[in-house]
């Protein structure tokens, strides 16, 4: 288990909440991506960005310039929020309404990567959790684009996971009212595939 830290620790239904590494990590797989939120010259930003885990840390990569790669290798306090929604809690009353989701909040300062074979093997990784099978089909990156790419790296150490599911929890007195309510699952799905149009590469 994670520890419990003043910043981590659950106000509202702390029975929803969770610092086992193995939820955090399962979250973390699942979501196609995160916000990293910062203070950046005083003023709070939050960024939406695409992350993937090895082991015990997250890794994000961007361009040489983007501010967010600036901040995070220069040691910036981080918190990144990753949530997957998994239905629309549908109750009697209005004011029960709610969602079934599964959700981390991570803590911390990130590490630059510049070694670049641990660069390449984190880029595989990420294209591997994208679209399983498919590095080993494309064109490698060059050592141009290895350097041109910033990498990063969050361990996880100081986190929390939420979870709600289940059906709403109408009062007593609304149960007899007169409206459908349950769960409206949501799910996020990859579609049909949509070739580029080119003609060219393989079919
Ligand atoms: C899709 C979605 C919709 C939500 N809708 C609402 C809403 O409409 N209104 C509302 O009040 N709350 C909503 N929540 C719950 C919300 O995220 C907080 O859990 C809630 O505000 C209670 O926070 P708190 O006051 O207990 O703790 P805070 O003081 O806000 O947080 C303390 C610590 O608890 C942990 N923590 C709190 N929430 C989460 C979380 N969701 N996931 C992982 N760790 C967490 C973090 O470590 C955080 O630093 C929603 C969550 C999700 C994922």
């Amino acid at each position: 288990m994670l520890a419990s830290t003043e910043r981590t620790t659950f106000r509202q239904r702390p029975q929803r909440g969770s610092y086992d590494p193995r939820l955090i990590a399962a979250i973390l797989d699942e979501a196609l991506s995160c916000t990293v939120s910062f203070v950046d010259e005083g003023r709070p930003v939050s960024i939406p960005t695409t992350h993937w885990r090895m082991g015990d840390r997250v890794l994000f990569h961007g361009g040489q310039g983007s501010r967010l790669g600036k901040a995070m290798a220069a040691g910036a306090e981080l918190c990144v929020t990753a949530t997957l929604v998994d239905g629309l809690v549908l109750a009697r009353s209005a004011f029960h309404h709610s969602m079934n989701y599964r959700s981390v909040v991570l803590f911390g300062q990130a590490e630059e990567i510049t070694d670049p074979a641990e660069k390449e093997a984190a880029f595989v990784a990420l294209i591997e959790k994208l679209i399983p099978g498919r590095y080993s089909q494309v064109r490698p990156p060059t050592q141009k684009e290895l350097a041109a790419t910033r990498l990063l790296a969050l361990a996880i150490a100081e986190g929390s996971a939420k979870v709600r599911s289940g059906p709403p929890v109408d009062d007593e007195e609304d149960m007899s009212w007169p409206v459908w309510a349950g769960v409206v699952p949501v799910t996020v799905v990859k579609g049909e595939p949509i070739a580029d149009g080119t003609g060219s590469g393989a079919s």
